[in-house]
């Protein structure tokens, strides 16, 4: 067992992939809406007829709201990734559960909901996990990490590391930030153009 299926069987609970065979891949998009980014991305997308999930951070849903509801507004769906980008390895199981309860506030704020959630940097205890379950909140993980914010990291790799993994029902992470900007771009659009016969589909469970 490598370690990444050690991993997924210490942690049954939490989404993968999605079970299909059909050619559907499911993009994720991290940390924003950011103005910088954020718009390139919805734009892509709508050329590529290509529908995605977008894992807000709470305060930039609060500092961009028109950006927030332009995302929904395309038809993407909208996940709960902690108002503060917090970290549940380091948060109390309290602390951390009143950030996701924060970030889920502002979302319902624009007239919106959510039932997925993903922990930054991948990182919840149990405990934080078993909180977030009871709230009817599917856990959200992932089949194929980019690496786009990867310092070092060349566009190029960014994208082989999508390629050499991707199949029927992968849920692949990108970020809609800064530090990921440049891979990302080379990345998403060397997808969206090599997969021309999937489906790119948002999540809903
Ligand atoms: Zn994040």
């Amino acid at each position: 067992m490598n370690s990444n299926a050690f991993i997924k069987w210490i942690f049954p609970k939490r989404v993968w992939n999605i079970s299909t065979e059909k050619k559907e891949l499911f993009l994720t998009f991290d940390d924003g809406p950011i103005p910088e980014v954020t718009p390139w991305v919805l734009e892509t997308l709508r050329n590529h007829k290509a529908k995605a999930t977008f894992f807000c951070i709470g305060d930039n849903i609060r500092k961009h709201p028109e950006l927030f509801k332009q995302i929904i507004a395309e038809g993407h769906a909208i996940g709960n990734h902690t108002f503060h980008h917090s970290n549940g390895w380091k948060s109390s199981t309290k602390s951390y559960i009143k950030d996701v309860k924060r970030c889920q506030e502002v979302i319902k704020s624009k007239y919106t909901e959510s039932n997925l959630f993903r922990p930054p940097y991948g990182k919840c205890t149990s405990a934080q996990a078993k909180a977030i379950l009871e709230q009817n909140q599917e856990i959200i993980m992932w089949s194929i990490i980019s690496k786009d914010y990867k310092a070092g990291l060349s566009k190029e790799q960014c994208y082989q590391r999508i390629k050499s993994q991707a199949q029927p029902g992968s849920i692949v992470v990108f970020h809609d930030s800064l530090k990921a900007e440049t891979n990302m771009k080379f990345a998403l659009e060397k997808t969206l153009e090599t997969y021309k016969d999937y489906e790119f589909k948002k999540i809903e469970l």
